[in-house]
């Protein structure tokens, strides 16, 4: 679907757009990019910002270097004050609360940063599958939809063989994405648990998730959100949605940079349950760790979903990220990335039909994330010609070129010449 003709945009209104943007000087917030010219992917890389090096340096030195295991130190055996920066035992929590407050609209004592997305999917997807099937065991359907991200798909599949239960597909347009009348036909009295992504990762879809996390529990199911192509972009407010869970990358809009360990809500409601419990069972969310007692026993609230040592080294450049979001403000954030994304569809827009690309996301703001999806069946070899400029999108097969322009690091200007690079590689 596109919206012929139209005045092109010039190079000029970039330049306006960028003088009246509230937001403009974060831009320079960021470390340096040798030959960068235009970054389109935002919305699978966060660049790191400003003194993420140096924090990183200084960390190698200071609380790792220096600090050593003593940083590992909870206090709870000597009863000393500590500080939250050392504290690396309570990082999960803490930074958990940085994301939540910053991204996920969820009060304190909700949220973990631990592990993988794809490992906190497992963690959680089974804990509220197993439990619905605990108090009704005619619960044995997990509800997803066709165009959720493979990883998310393929969890569920994995748990579904491994307790027996059935997975209920609903089939969603790609170039959109899930319906609320989809949901309401699929749920029912089987319906353990529903589990989609808030923002579709190929076409930026938003999904209506107050209306179907409303839908799901009038049936009887809980909700599992996937934030990835969310948090950071899209405002959230995981408490007054009633959401039950939602799990995340913060990698992505959240620039805590590759691999970073991902963030895990569950509200609150659903904490202490015996039946509700996360199915890897580590040390350290247990009960008091370093006694190293036999057997198992969750440590209390959201600490129990964590496994394994925590990943500090990867919350470093995060937690950078996060005041950086929490300064600006995710409300901003979002209208600036409105903003640029109505200023790309603008330009493609005006491009002749004879060019041939197609615009495969949503166009109203209610449903459109923070990234806009092209289509082409020659975006397969421009792509890589458009890196080697120094312009990044990403290419998401069989046809598509992701343009995910990051509200705090993209500037309008940047978003011109990428798509003028981007047309004419089509060109010529
Ligand atoms: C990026 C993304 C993931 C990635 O999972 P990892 O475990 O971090 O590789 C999962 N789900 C969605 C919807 C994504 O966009």
């Amino acid at each position: 679907m596109r919206q012929d003709g139209g005045i092109p945009p010039s190079r000029e209104d970039a330049l306006a757009l960028d003088a009246a943007d509230p937001l403009a000087e974060y831009a320079a917030g960021f470390e340096p990019a040798k030959d960068l010219l235009a970054y389109f992917d935002g919305n699978s890389l966060g660049r790191p910002v400003a003194g993420t090096a140096q924090a990183l340096a200084d960390f190698t030195l200071g609380p790792w270097g220096s600090g050593l295991i003593r940083s590992w130190d909870s206090g709870q055996d000597s009863g000393r004050e500590t500080d939250e920066e050392t504290d690396w035992m309570r990082w999960p929590e803490v930074v958990g609360d940085e994301v939540a407050s910053a991204a996920l609209g969820a009060a304190p004592g909700q949220t973990v940063v631990a592990d993988s997305t794809t490992v906190l999917l497992y963690k959680l997807l089974r804990a509220l599958a197993d439990h619905q099937v605990a108090i009704d065991p005619a619960r044995t359907e997990i509800v997803l939809d066709t165009d959720n991200f493979p990883t998310d798909r393929y969890v569920a599949e994995g748990i579904a063989a491994e307790r027996g239960m059935s997975l209920r597909w609903v089939q969603v347009d790609p170039a959109t994405g899930v319906r609320l009348e989809q949901v309401e036909e699929a749920v029912g009295p089987a319906t353990a648990v529903a589990l989609f992504s808030h923002v579709a990762y190929r076409s930026g879809w938003i999904a209506d998730t107050e209306a179907i996390t409303r839908v799901v529990h009038d049936a009887g199911g809980l909700i599992l959100w996937d934030t990835c192509h969310s948090a950071g972009s899209v405002p959230i407010r995981a408490d007054d949605w009633g959401w039950d869970a939602a799990v995340g990358c913060d990698y992505k809009y959240l620039n805590g940079g590759p691999g970073a360990p991902a963030h895990a809500y569950l509200a609150s409601r659903l904490h202490d349950i015996p039946t509700l419990e996360q199915p890897i069972q580590g040390w350290m969310g247990r009960r008091d760790p370093f006694l190293m007692e036999q057997g198992y026993a969750p440590a209390a609230g959201v600490r129990s979903l964590v496994s394994g040592t925590p990943p500090i080294l990867g919350m470093v450049p995060l937690r950078l990220a996060l005041a950086m979001l929490e300064e600006a403000g995710i409300e901003a954030v979002r209208a600036k990335s409105l903003q640029l994304t109505d200023f790309a569809l603008r330009i493609v827009d005006s491009w002749p039909a004879e060019l041939g690309v197609a615009v495969a996301s949503p166009r109203e703001h209610a449903r459109r994330g923070g990234h806009i999806t092209l289509r082409h069946p020659r975006f397969i070899e421009s792509y890589r010609r458009l890196w080697e400029r120094g312009v990044i999108p990403d290419f998401r097969s069989p046809d598509g070129l992701r343009v995910g322009p990051a509200p705090l690091s993209t500037t309008f200007v940047e978003l011109w010449d990428g798509l003028a690079a981007v047309r004419e590689e089509l060109v010529g």
